[in-house]
């Protein structure tokens, strides 16, 4: 490896406390950096450079933003695939797996959706439902068969026309709906379809 500033490429290894400015935030991050031998200027070193940046990141994180494994975990809650929760955050795919792994940082808007479906994770089912033309049929059945799974298991609040978010048997009130909507040809066994999904939430 060579120096920029002198050209030498007698190059060492120590331990370096140095500041960054993540949006707007100083994040102070001791680590092993490669320095010239001759003039002491860094010199650039994709490993070490690499780990450095991750670990300003996870600084950046636990400090400021949310945690890998907290998006890793939402994730998982819902038993989503990185492909489906990806498509419903509205990110590409490898942003996803970039954010779990902690090599980049989720941008604001994604924060803001992170942080929102910590604290209320059946708006999950708000997420899809807004964004649901982008989705073949098959995809999004997947999709709210999953979170209906999940709201129905944590028995978490759907939320109504008439009283927003409440805490009820989602079963019963789910059956009802179906029972208006499909009127004389309600059975038990029914199936998700986006037409039923629209009557319904
Ligand atoms: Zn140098």
């Amino acid at each position: 490896m060579k120096c920029d500033n002198c050209s030498s490429e007698e190059t060492y290894i120590k331990e370096y406390e140095c500041d960054f400015t993540i949006k707007g935030k100083t994040i102070t991050v001791k680590s092993k950096r490669r320095f010239c031998k001759n003039c002491n200027s860094l010199v650039y070193d994709e490993e070490l450079d690499n780990i450095t940046s991750k670990l300003v990141n996870e600084e950046y994180n636990r400090k400021y933003g949310i945690l890998p494994e907290e998006i890793t975990r939402l994730r998982k809650q819902y038993n989503l695939s990185l492909d489906q929760l990806s498509k419903i955050i509205g990110c590409a795919k490898k942003t996803l797996i970039s954010y779990e792994k902690g090599t980049s940082i989720p941008n604001d808007t994604n924060k803001i959706i992170f942080k929102s479906l910590l604290s209320k994770p059946d708006i999950i089912d708000i997420l899809l439902e807004s964004n649901k033309d982008s989705y073949t049929d098959k995809e999004y059945n997947k999709i709210k068969e999953k979170i209906l799974k999940f709201i129905s298991n944590n028995n978490l609040g759907i939320l109504t026309e008439h009283n927003g978010y409440t805490k009820q048997d989602n079963k019963k009130v789910l059956k009802e709906r179906i029972k208006k909507y499909k009127g004389e040809n309600y059975s038990e066994e029914f199936t998700w379809d986006k037409n039923v999904g629209k009557e319904i939430w």
